[in-house]
């Protein structure tokens, strides 16, 4: 699965690592290895909202309240939910509302897509510019892998091909350590 909204900004950054500091060399399985031993947790919610200035995002009333959402919530959830739990009286908030707050917050890279799932979690880190995911379909918790370094890499040997990459995505569907036991 190929997808990536911020394609443009991160392939040239990526480009431009990848000459002066990243070696061409292909995926190996310890690189994987590498980025799950990397503790991975989220920010404190204020230093979300500087980071979103910092990469020149107008904090509505509406973004923040989106943002929190998604910082309180332990697994991938959609616009439809989000709608729901920000609606007051029982009345939802519009989801063109939310979904325009989403876009917002992804390309400010403080919310990653969850792709297979139509769904959106907080980046744990929101300066890293790709993100792998591993998805549990039973208990629909997750695990966000930083996988930056390998996207540069894989960037480098796309080139190599005369081939320009403008999105890439990596999902991995499954269970997780404690409902394989189940
Ligand atoms: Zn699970």
């Amino acid at each position: 699965m190929l997808h990536d909204h911020h394609a443009p900004h991160a392939s040239q950054s990526h480009a431009q690592e990848a000459q002066t500091t990243i070696p061409s060399r292909p995926l190996h399985a310890s690189d994987i290895d590498e980025a799950l031993r990397t503790p991975i947790r989220a920010l404190p919610f204020e230093a979300y909202l500087s980071q979103g200035e910092a990469a020149g995002l107008r904090w509505s009333l509406h973004r923040q309240d989106v943002l929190r959402v998604l910082w309180d919530s332990d697994r991938p959830i959609g616009a439809y939910e989000i709608a729901q739990s920000l609606g007051a009286d029982g009345v939802p908030k519009h989801p063109t509302i939310i979904y325009r707050c989403l876009r917002a917050l992804e390309d400010a890279r403080l919310v990653i897509p969850v792709i297979s799932w139509k769904r959106f979690v907080i980046s744990p880190d929101p300066a890293a510019a790709c993100w792998g995911l591993l998805l549990c379909k039973h208990c629909r918790r997750h695990l966000a892998v930083d996988l930056t370094a390998q996207q540069a890499r894989l960037n480098t040997r796309l080139a190599g091909r005369g081939f320009q990459p403008r999105a890439v995505s990596v999902e991995a569907e499954g269970l997780c350590n404690a409902c394989q036991v189940h």
